[in-house]
């Protein structure tokens, strides 16, 4: 049986229409096919490939980890540098008010490990999410979903959960001494890729304090260099109780985390103890991949290079002048294009994957397309990339 008989016939399906190419190799910003044909990832696995693919220093880390020993046990009973190393460097990194690290296996679990985190420090029930917010596909992260279309179906979520619509400021009112949290990405990227503004962002900080809800950041998409900072709170001069990460925090491996102070996310070691624990989260792989990659991230000072290589990207975008297209908006290398009509979102991203490159649209826009390549990608590879877009688009307007 070929591989892709056994995809269709033994794989859960996500859709009924998964792009379905069969990968070979994957090198730099580049995915190969079995029938010979290269793609460029222009959302670098959803925002996972911020190095691009098989970078030489996470092959190496990973080399050198699984040479000495892969799982052990479970999170937060040994003590493994491969752990304390990232945590260190996370803490130097961070403000001085996140230097505490509890890792996981994904954004998700993340998330589900900072909603119980909130409520275990404020003793509090109720949420506080935004529309057009997505923040993970487990009960909790998708009671936060701002899309009824992906939440109803699934009934009775944990709650209770207000959604506010975002970057609107009068809407901050309703945060108030019932909420134990409020959670949000600082750059909405499955909600359109939405750019708040820097008073409404503030606003959410002096009302969170006011209050006393704790403000929860998702920048599992945004963390690691993508918007042009190493993490996006930098764009907006504030600090949340709890930042969460995933996606480029293992370097291609499976690794999410969520950071606070020691008095927040040491509620979670008492009362009971163990109360939040897991097998695999903060694997021992994942976290040297991690390493290796968050310091050449750094080494290499690739935010600068996201907002630079964005900022042409998003010239060569503007180039493109067409009367589908209603706007373009950008931060770092996390950019939207946005079409009069979902159907012409939908021709522009099978047109751009027809003629190699990979986009996709966004879950809860689906007029709007995002582009998320590596923060490696050359301007080379842009101009290729626009280049397939001009000849996509010809085809959406015909
Ligand atoms: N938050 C955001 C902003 C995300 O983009 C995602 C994944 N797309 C998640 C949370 C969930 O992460 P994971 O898929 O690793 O559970």
């Amino acid at each position: 049986m070929s591989a892709r008989t056994d995809f269709f016939d033994h794989l859960a399906q996500t859709s009924d229409s998964p792009i379905g190419l069969q990968i070979v190799r994957a090198d730099g910003s580049w995915l190969y096919t079995e029938d010979g044909r290269r793609y460029l990832d222009l959302i670098a696995g959803i925002g996972v490939s911020a190095l691009g693919h098989g970078h030489p220093s996470v092959k190496q880390a990973l080399t050198n980890q699984s040479e000495r020993y892969l799982h052990v046990m479970v999170y937060g009973e040994y003590i493994l540098d491969s752990q304390t190393n990232l945590a260190a460097r996370l803490a130097k990194l961070l403000p001085t008010s996140l230097d505490r690290v509890y890792f996981t296996n994904s954004g998700a679990e993340a998330i589900e490990g900072a909603l119980k985190t909130a409520r275990k420090y404020t003793g509090r029930q109720k949420f506080v999410a935004f529309d057009g917010a997505y923040h993970g596909d487990t009960m909790g992260a998708l009671a936060l979903a701002g899309n009824d279309s992906f939440r109803v179906p699934f009934g009775t979520l944990p709650g209770p959960v207000q959604h506010l619509p975002y970057d609107d400021e009068r809407a901050l009112g309703a945060i108030d001494a019932t909420v134990a949290a409020v959670v949000i990405e600082p750059v909405q990227a499955e909600g359109g890729v939405r750019i708040p503004s820097h008073s409404f962002i503030q606003a959410l900080r002096q009302r969170c304090t006011d209050s006393g809800a704790l403000l929860i950041f998702d920048e599992v998409l945004t963390g690691l260099g993508r918007t042009g900072q190493l993490f996006a709170l930098e764009h907006f001069g504030v600090v949340p109780d709890l930042l969460v990460l995933a996606k480029a925090l293992g370097g291609g491996l499976p690794l999410g985390a969520f950071c606070g102070s020691s008095d927040i996310i040491g509620t979670l070691a008492h009362n009971p103890p163990l109360g939040h624990i897991t097998t695999f989260g903060g694997h021992p792989l994942s976290c040297a991949t991690g390493l290796a990659a968050l310091n050449v991230i750094t080494e290499q000072h690739l935010s600068e290079r996201a907002r630079e290589i964005g900022d042409y990207l998003v010239q060569r975008l503007r180039e493109l002048d067409d009367s589908c297209i209603t706007a373009i908006r950008g931060i770092g290398l996390l950019i939207g294009i946005e079409f009069d009509e979902a159907s012409h979102a939908q021709r522009f991203v099978a047109g751009a994957i027809a003629r190699g490159v990979i986009i996709n649209w966004t879950l809860n826009a689906d007029r709007v397309v995002r582009l998320a390549p590596p923060l490696t990608i050359t301007h080379e590879e842009i101009d290729f990339a626009v280049a397939a877009f001009k000849a996509a688009l010809a085809e959406v307007s015909a």
